[in-house]
């Protein structure tokens, strides 16, 4: 249909092919053209589109986009796509416990003016140069120092949300009296918070069952988080985190910070195949030791590194000399006993030099008391640089690098508890392996979130065939052993159909229930968190190139 913002509207509309081509896609395998693309100027804007699209509910939607690198699907549609990063842009206030900030600020611009306060949001991810906070919130993103800090939910404070009605509302944690006073209201958020509530009390026991049995989640609506039992307080800030622009659009966020360790050692461990078997072992007396992270990379990872070395070598400094001897130690252990199947990265951080050297040394102690591994202990920030380097931008590098093949994340986010790694990972090799496909393995290993990332070639006659067969395959196990299928990149589009591998008939009854209540015709971003349409894996790949 043709589709004719109202004139009220003071920002952008575009319908240029150029631009619906920009943003048809995310870093997901899929590609769908917008019908228009909206660049509104403030919350008037957004009343004025939601009106618009009300007036032609069951034909149009509005899909909020931030900076585009979702890899889950979620901000692609073929109707409204909303852009918040052009004028939904402004960092408003920042102390040094506290950022009220727009959704469309990068987080690397964010991370500057907090970092003036000697303070930051730690839940960045490997995108962080990339991502926008916004985007973090609707994705309820994580990263490398989650093992320690979190996830983005735990630094959401409040939140400015433009709702199905055209208003905006400030949502928070609430205690009892005051939920009961918002319940009181004769009005639609009167209604959101009695509906919401009530929901929760018909399925409570449910709802506590479901939550998933690791430290990662962004699987679903968060509601096992919004009533806290213990203190009676409801906060549905927590519904929102996580729920991919699917219940309303966030205006603006309210972070609390906090203040970072200044001084770090990392321990680096090189796991060969037969240390596999103690690997959960391995990984709870490393995270005995409280690192601040604990990450991994696998050998391919190593050899596709390899393969990009020339663009990576710019990335570590550009200086051939300083990089042998930086990589010495590797460079000797490769050269010994060939690439390690598996390097663990544990940080160490602490007020002093001294003491983050201690503790990562008494770690490497224990580990090299008990198993026959190569460590090492980097000596500088420098040199843990490295292996950072390589740990962050192994997905950049991939997307960009690899001829003829695609990164094709679609079993790329999955946890299950470190302690049942050791069962876990090798019949998730087995069924990997049937498959015959390259594939790299890095992640969060201390909280046992792998993100597995085949390379693919699209065209493949058998590509959807191998994603439908090994996601169903995959998130069985996953669900076998009580974890998530997703950890931090979220449903969207990829994992929406596979979310009753998880969650029983009852929740993914309460997951409709809170769509009606916050979306009923369906304005808000469709097919994400509810609705699936796996028909979408046939009709909207990226084709290969
Ligand atoms: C190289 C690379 C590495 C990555 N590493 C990580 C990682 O370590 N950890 C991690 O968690 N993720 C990672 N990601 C995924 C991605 O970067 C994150 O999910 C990121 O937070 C998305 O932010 P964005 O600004 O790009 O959001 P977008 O892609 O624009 O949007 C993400 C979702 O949020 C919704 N949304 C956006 N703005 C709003 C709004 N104002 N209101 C309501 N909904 C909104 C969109 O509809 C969409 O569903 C990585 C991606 C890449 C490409």
């Amino acid at each position: 249909m043709k589709i004719e913002i109202p004139e009220s509207f003071k920002g952008e509309v575009d319908q240029s092919e150029a631009t619906r081509e920009r943003f048809s896609e995310d870093t997901s395998i899929f590609k769908i053209k917008p019908s228009c693309v909206v660049f509104p100027k403030d919350k008037e804007d957004l009343y004025t589109l939601i009106h618009y699209v009300h007036r032609h509910r069951g034909e149009l939607s509005l899909t909020a986009r931030s900076a585009g690198t979702d890899m889950s699907g979620g901000p692609l549609s073929s109707s409204i796509v909303v852009d918040f990063l052009k004028y939904f842009n402004q960092v408003r206030e920042v102390n040094e416990n506290f950022a009220v900030t727009e959704p469309g600020v990068y987080y690397r611009d964010f991370d500057k003016e907090t970092l003036k306060h000697g303070a930051i949001m730690p839940s960045y991810t490997a995108s962080r140069d990339l991502n926008t906070v916004g985007g973090m919130v609707a994705n309820n993103s994580a990263g490398e120092k989650s093992l320690t800090y979190g996830k983005t939910e735990r630094y959401v404070s409040a939140l400015k949300v433009v709702l199905q009605d055209g208003y905006e509302y400030e949502f928070r944690k609430l205690n009892r009296s005051e939920l009961e006073q918002k319940k009181q209201q004769n009005n639609y958020e009167g209604e959101v918070y009695r509906r919401v509530e009530q929901l929760i009390r018909d399925h409570h026991e449910a709802i506590k069952q479901a939550r998933p049995k690791v430290t990662k989640n962004s699987a679903g609506y968060s509601l096992w988080n919004v009533w806290n039992e213990a203190e009676d307080t409801f906060d549905l800030t927590q519904l929102f985190v996580g729920s991919q622009g699917t219940l309303g659009l966030i205006t603006e966020i309210k972070f609390s910070l906090v203040k970072p360790q200044n001084h770090s050692r990392m321990l680096v461990l090189f796991l060969r195949d037969r240390h596999f078997v103690d690997l959960g072992k391995i990984v709870n007396l490393v995270l005995g030791f409280k690192p601040e992270s604990f990450e991994s990379y696998d050998d391919k990872t190593f050899n596709v590194m390899l393969k990009v070395f020339p663009k990576l070598f710019k990335r570590l400094g550009g200086n051939p000399f300083k990089l042998a001897k930086d990589f010495w130690p590797e460079i000797k252990m490769v050269l010994k006993g060939g690439i390690p199947k598996l390097v663990l990265m544990a940080e160490f951080t602490a007020a002093t030099e001294a003491e983050a050297e201690a503790a990562a040394k008494v770690a490497e102690k224990a580990v090299r008391g008990r198993y026959d591994i190569s460590t090492h202990v980097t000596e500088n920030q420098a040199e843990a640089n490295k292996f950072w380097t390589i740990r962050r931008e192994s997905f950049k590098l991939l997307r960009e690098n690899v001829k003829h093949l695609h990164t094709a994340p679609f079993i790329d986010d999955m946890v299950v508890a470190p302690e049942h790694l050791p069962q876990f990972l090798p019949e998730l090799y087995a069924i990997l392996d049937e498959y015959k496909l390259l594939y790299t393995v890095a992640g969060h290993v201390g909280d046992g979130n792998f993100h597995i990332i085949p390379l693919m070639d699209f065209s493949r006659p058998d590509f959807v065939t191998i994603i439908n067969e090994l996601s169903d395959r995959v998130y069985t196990l996953v669900g076998k052993y009580q974890g998530s299928i997703t950890g931090e990149h979220n449903d969207g589009l990829i994992r929406t159909p596979y979310l009753h591998k998880i969650f029983s008939s009852e929740v993914l009854g309460t997951f409709a229930e809170i769509k009606e209540i916050f979306d009923p015709h369906r304005i808000f971003n469709p097919n994400k968190k509810v609705d699936p349409r796996p028909d979408l894996l046939k009709s909207a790949i990226k084709k290969g190139e």
